[in-house]
């Protein structure tokens, strides 16, 4: 019995309370919640509030009314990120002490003058598929003394993951290069066992001193925490799943499946997003739309 509920099949829907939730996540979610159902898994609520400046209590309400309305159904207790801070903590330790981060003590205008400097200027210097630059490369290989004495400083700072040395490091371990399966689709038809590429991120930031841990770091502790053998998401973080992978072979984590699914875009093609105030499924909802409008709004 134990054996067979340890071999269930496990997928989430991991939103971040920092708006509404509009009808691009009422695709992901049901597009979880039926993936769940039709492998006779199991589906987990994941609140993802690492940004406590932007994550409000009301938003997260939302989240549970919404989805409930939507006829959906999640195991409890939820996981709340906010309350774990020290199993991320624990991850970006054991990342340290493989000499794979550095602080990063560089200001948003440090790097925009550095990219001006470089000569290659801003419309050609390289983005990273979030399309934040690619990291300059400053505050990378100073000595540790000059690091601690900046550290003591008080200064603010961001680890950042030394890209190139981390995925030598991961292929090592993994005696040859790193892949995942894709079981949907990535936004170019990409499927199957694919290898990954996460030179594209640049020296990412993986925690920083006022909040240890980020969306990368901690989205790759709590699947494998959690279990989660399937992770079913929008196509817009395709890209993320090569530094998810990285992660997990560096921290010797479980390998999940992906499931990546096309955006929920408006007449004219753009993505929906909270900020551009976006038609909310509160919204829908107390206009006295029905959850089977909604799944057609959603294109499901
Ligand atoms: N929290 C992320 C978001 O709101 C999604 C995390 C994931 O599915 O990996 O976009």
């Amino acid at each position: 019995m134990q054996e067979a509920a340890g071999r269930r099949e496990v997928t989430r829907f991991a939103p971040s309370p920092n708006g509404w939730l509009h009808l691009g996540h009422a695709y992901s979610a049901i597009f979880a919640f039926e993936t769940a159902k039709a492998l006779g898994g199991r589906f987990l609520l994941r609140i993802e509030d690492i940004d406590i400046g932007r994550c409000r209590p009301e938003y997260e309400q939302g989240i549970y009314e919404d989805l409930a309305w939507l006829g959906l159904d999640w195991e409890r207790p939820v996981r709340r990120q906010s309350e774990h801070f020290a199993d991320y903590e624990a991850a970006l330790r054991r990342l340290r002490e493989m000499d794979l981060i550095y602080p990063c003590f560089a200001t948003r205008k440090e790097i925009t003058d550095a990219i001006e400097a470089s000569g290659i200027g801003h419309v050609r210097w390289p983005v990273d598929p979030d399309g934040a630059p690619i990291y300059p490369g400053l505050y990378k290989g100073l000595p540790r003394p000059t690091l601690n004495e900046l550290m003591w400083d008080g200064r603010s700072y961001a680890w950042r993951l030394d890209m190139e040395k981390a995925l030598a490091r991961a292929e090592d371990m993994n005696g040859g290069p790193i892949t995942f399966l894709e079981e949907a689709s990535g936004p170019h038809g990409e499927t199957g066992i694919l290898a990954i590429d996460p030179l594209v991120f640049g020296d990412v930031v993986i925690a920083r001193k006022d909040v240890p841990t980020s969306y990368h770091l901690a989205v790759t502790v709590d699947d494998a925490l959690q279990g989660v053998t399937v992770v079913p998401r929008g196509q817009d973080l395709f890209p993320a799943t090569y530094v998810h992978r990285l992660l997990q072979v560096l921290l010797g984590l479980p390998e999940p499946r992906y499931r990546h699914h096309p955006l929920v875009r408006d007449e004219t093609g753009r993505r929906l997003s909270k900020s551009a105030k976006d038609m909310g499924l509160r919204e829908l909802r107390l206009a006295g739309a029905t959850p089977a409008e909604v799944r057609r709004l959603a294109g499901l």
